[in-house]
């Protein structure tokens, strides 16, 4: 029943694991919850792809896709509540109390990339994670085997890809994390933004992985509204507080953004 529901909503690949199938990493997250003791874990992709991009990365093209998980995680534990009122569910994306990428590659819904990335076969890397942890054992919910943890064949594209060198071993910093921190930045962080012309994020590891050569595009509408693919000054300078909160990148602050939109048209 979980599976149509989350069909409804543009979902296709989700699948259940039994509590025990999975690695707690954040195990207090699910034992603050008072009463609760979760059998099961119902784990979902969602898919983001929504056409390219010119200076930042694909997820951040779109509203902050954290809105997105968050209304639909109401929705779905809003339903499951309805038919199952003697049960608990409770969703999470993201800050997740389990090890979300290796549950989902033993859930059977894709391998764990060298990139770091769960690689489905539809969809690429171009997904995010949420899980439903309820009291109903992953049996009733048609869970029969666990898939085995398996990893990408190896093929290194995104290791050559990689600006900063931390794929192969050779850095320490990752450009995603650099255009996100606050302060200024040295000579180095600013060449390879520039290099990269990146104001925010960084695909290169993704967009070299063959997982994503024919990734399908989204069918969820939130993914292809309001899209910015490509940021500048202005469309930065005209989004009021409510629009900016509403972005990816709301959480450093807009003059995080600011500083690397201007360090890109400085050159
Ligand atoms: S680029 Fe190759 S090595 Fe890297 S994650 Fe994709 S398949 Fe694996
Ligand atoms: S996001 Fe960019 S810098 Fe970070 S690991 Fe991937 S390719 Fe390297």
């Amino acid at each position: 029943m979980y599976k149509k529901l989350l069909l409804d909503e543009g979902v296709e690949y989700a699948a259940a694991l039994p509590i025990l199938s999975v690695d707690l990493t954040r195990e207090y997250l699910l034992t603050r919850i008072e009463g609760f003791s979760p059998r099961a874990v119902i784990l979902f992709l969602v898919p983001y792809y929504a056409g390219e991009t010119e200076n930042l990365s694909r997820y951040a093209a779109s509203e902050d896709y954290h809105l997105y998980m968050r209304g639909l995680i109401d929705r779905m534990t809003t339903k499951l509540y309805n038919l199952y009122p003697e049960h608990q569910f409770h969703g999470f994306a993201d800050h997740s109390p389990i090890d979300e990428r290796a549950a989902a590659v033993r859930a059977g819904l894709g391998v764990l990339g060298r990139n770091g990335l769960l690689l489905n076969p539809t969809y690429g890397s171009y997904v995010f994670l949420g899980e439903i942890f309820t009291d109903l054992t992953a049996e009733s919910l048609g869970f029969k085997e666990e898939a085995p943890l398996r990893a990408c064949e190896d093929c290194g594209a995104c290791r050559r890809a990689c600006p900063t060198g931390i794929l192969r071993g050779e850095g320490d910093d990752c450009l995603s994390a650099i255009t996100q921190k606050k302060g200024s930045l040295d000579g180095r962080e600013i060449a390879l933004m520039r290099k990269t012309n990146t104001v925010w994020g960084c695909d290169l590891c993704q967009t070299a992985c063959p997982y994503n050569r024919n990734a399908r595009t989204t069918p969820i509408a939130f993914f292809h509204e309001n899209r910015t693919p490509h940021l500048t000054l202005e469309l930065l300078d005209a989004m009021d507080d409510a629009s900016f909160s509403r972005r990816a990148y709301a959480w450093r602050g807009r003059e995080t953004v600011r500083r690397n939109l201007l360090l890109l048209s400085d050159t």
